[in-house]
C-alpha cells in the first residue's frame, strides 16, 4: 500500500479516538511525509486545535527557529504529536492517553519510515522510549528503537514550551539540534 493510503488508514484509527476529546480536533501531522526526519511533540495546543495543524502557536514559532538553526523546514521534515487531539485546558497527557496512543505514533512511525527522529520533551520520550525519569538523562544522546525488525535512530532535546520557559536551556538544545544534524 502507498504511504497516502497507509495514512490515510492511520487517520481512520485515531480518529476514532475523538470520543475520549469531546469537541476537540484531530491534530495529524504537517510536513512532507517523503521526508527521512521526523519530529514529534506532546500533544496539541488551543491555536493547533483551531488550525488542525501540529506546532502552530508560540512554541511552534519557536520550533521554526530550532529547524532552521540546522537548516530545515517544515517542508523538509514530518511533524507530529503522541497525542493527536487537544487535550482539556492544555494538560499534560496522561499515561492511559501515552499508552493509547503509543502503538498509533509506532504505526505512524513505521508508515513514514524516518531515518532519524527528534523527540521533544518529557511526554514523546515517554511514548518512544519508555524513559520516565529527567529528560535530562536521555536528552542529547543517540537511541535506537526497533519496530518490527526496523531500527529507528532517536535522539531527543526539550521541548521548545520547556525553553520559553528556561531559557537558559536554550544553548543545551542547540547543542543537541547540532547532534542531530550530523546523522546524515
Ligand atoms: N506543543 C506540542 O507538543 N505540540 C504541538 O503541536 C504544539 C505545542
Amino acid at each position: 500500500m502507498k504511504k497516502e493510503d497507509l495514512l490515510k488508514k492511520l487517520k481512520k484509527k485515531i480518529i476514532v479516538y475523538s470520543k475520549n476529546f469531546p469537541g476537540k480536533n484531530l491534530v495529524f501531522s504537517d510536513g512532507s511525509y517523503l521526508s527521512e526526519v521526523m519530529i514529534i511533540g506532546e500533544a496539541p495546543g488551543r491555536m493547533e486545535d483551531k488550525m488542525k495543524i501540529p506546532f502552530v502557536g508560540k512554541s511552534g514559532k519557536l520550533l521554526d527557529k530550532m529547524l532552521k538553526s540546522i537548516d530545515l523546514n517544515r517542508n523538509k521534515c514530518y511533524i507530529t504529536n503522541v497525542v493527536n487531539f487537544r487535550p482539556e485546558e492544555n494538560r499534560k497527557p496522561t499515561l492511559d492517553e501515552i499508552l493509547i496512543f503509543k502503538p498509533l505514533l509506532f504505526n505512524h512511525i513505521e508508515i513514514i519510515m524516518p531515518k532519524k527522529i527528534l523527540l521533544l520533551g518529557a511526554t514523546a520520550a515517554h511514548a518512544v522510549l519508555d524513559h520516565e525519569g529527567p529528560l535530562h538523562i536521555v536528552r542529547g544522546n543517540w537511541k535506537k528503537i526497533n519496530i518490527n525488525k526496523n531500527y529507528y535512530n532517536i535522539l531527543t532535546t526539550f521541548h521548545p514550551a520547556y525553553l520559553l520557559r528556561q531559557p537558559n536551556a536554550i544553548k543545551i538544545a542547540w547543542k543537541d539540534l547540532q547532534e542531530f544534524q550530523k546523522l546524515k
